[in-house]
């Protein structure tokens, strides 16, 4: 009696296919893809991470700022505010330019769900046009 083949379906293409056709589980869990298909692995590997590339002029300017807004905090020279919106300790600057000398001054607090809730209204390239 021959052993079956042992497959598994991929969680993308939905094609079974043999287990040979699957990274290892440590792979996935490095990656934060589950369980789909070699191939299908490295493209949403690729689709992530071009999603996530901050690489442009703005993006650098932006942590730049972030950093700096950091520094003021740390210093005493800022105040961190509970989240203005619902008065969470736990907030964080929201910026509203990231133009000028004191743009690392210009800033909202809000806590992380109150800050997620304004980007994903507004993400950044139209709140720019905003102002
Ligand atoms: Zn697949
Ligand atoms: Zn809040
Ligand atoms: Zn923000």
């Amino acid at each position: 009696m021959t052993a079956l083949p042992r497959t598994k379906v991929c969680s993308r293409c939905e094609q079974e296919l043999p287990l040979a056709s699957f990274h290892r589980r440590r792979h996935y869990v490095s990656t934060s893809v589950r369980s789909a298909c070699k191939p299908c692995t490295a493209l949403m590997v690729v689709a992530a991470r071009a999603q996530q590339k901050p690489s442009t002029e703005l993006e650098r300017t932006k942590e730049r700022i972030r950093r700096r807004t950091e520094r003021a905090v740390a210093r005493g020279e800022l105040a961190a505010l509970p989240c203005q919106v619902c008065g969470d300790q736990r907030s964080e600057a929201h910026h509203l330019t990231y133009e000028g000398d004191d743009a690392h001054r210009q800033v909202q607090w809000l806590c992380r769900d109150h800050h997620m809730t304004i980007h994903i209204r507004r993400p950044w390239g139209r709140q720019l046009a905003l102002l």
